[in-house]
């Protein structure tokens, strides 16, 4: 995964979580630089980050939200009748393309539970705007089994299902199976929809450079502050300017007592 899209995913899930842009803006900005002093790789780092904006747009409470969507007016959107867990989970896999992988580590649940949970969401936004999608209502002999609650079809869609026998198998079923073809419709509709409510304020392209500049910044004072203290107090001894300054202090003091 590429930094820059990284860090517009995430610019992405602030808005998302805080609704209002200009709250969202500082949360982002303040979150990054705080995860950059730590010692991760740049994957790691950023889930860190999402991590914490979940955990503390979660804490402040639902209520909060609505007013803020209500002031901001965004409260039609349909997206914003959405839990902040469940708004996170439909950015990070619509704008951001994580891997169930990935979104189980950073929402801290099993892969089993990411499916059902991002189903959950993307029914419960398709609900908001007046769509349902339905399974297929009868199977063929050969249909492959529709779990109501984590069906095959946002797997497909997802791009979770690997190269191999179970994809081609699918590929070639849908070729020849109008049932599994519909659904299979009806739920890229509904990835449709998810793709249109889901704001993307956030997501410039100066925002997301100013974003990669903090991560920088936290780069560099992480290797600076590494440097041990006596390290830093040789190398400032070495200075020549240094070196004048304690001159004129020996000589102060020397004024000041011995006179
Ligand atoms: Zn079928």
């Amino acid at each position: 995964m590429s930094l820059d899209r990284d860090l517009e995913t995430f610019a992405q899930l602030g808005t998302a979580l805080w609704i209002a842009p200009e709250r969202a803006r500082p949360v982002v900005i303040e979150t990054l630089g705080a995860v950059s002093l730590l010692e991760l790789s740049e994957d790691r780092a950023l889930e860190r980050a999402a991590m914490l904006m979940l955990a503390r747009a979660e804490s402040r409470g639902n209520a909060e939200g609505t007013l803020t969507s209500l002031a901001s007016g965004q409260f039609g959107n349909p997206f914003f009748k959405l839990a902040p867990s469940e708004r996170f989970i439909l950015v990070a896999l619509h704008s951001g393309r994580w891997s169930y992988e990935r979104v189980a580590r950073v929402m801290n649940l099993d892969a089993d539970a990411v499916e059902r949970f991002a189903w959950k969401s993307r029914v419960r936004l398709g609900a908001a705007q007046g769509i349902l999608p339905a399974g297929p209502k009868t199977l063929g002999t050969h249909c492959p089994e529709y779990d109501f609650e984590r069906p095959w079809t946002q797997r497909f869609l997802d791009e979770e299902i690997p190269n191999g026998r179970e994809r081609i198998f699918l590929q070639n079923h849908l070729m020849a199976c109008s049932l599994c073809q519909n659904a299979l419709n009806r739920c890229r509709d509904l990835y449709f929809r998810a793709d249109k409510a889901i704001p993307k304020d956030l997501a410039q392209e100066d925002f997301v450079r100013e974003l990669s500049r903090i991560r920088r910044r936290g780069l560099v004072f992480r290797r600076k502050s590494l440097v041990t203290f006596r390290d830093g107090l040789l190398a400032m001894l070495r200075q020549r300017d240094i070196q004048l300054w304690l001159a004129l202090a020996a000589a102060l003091l020397f004024y000041r007592y011995f006179r």
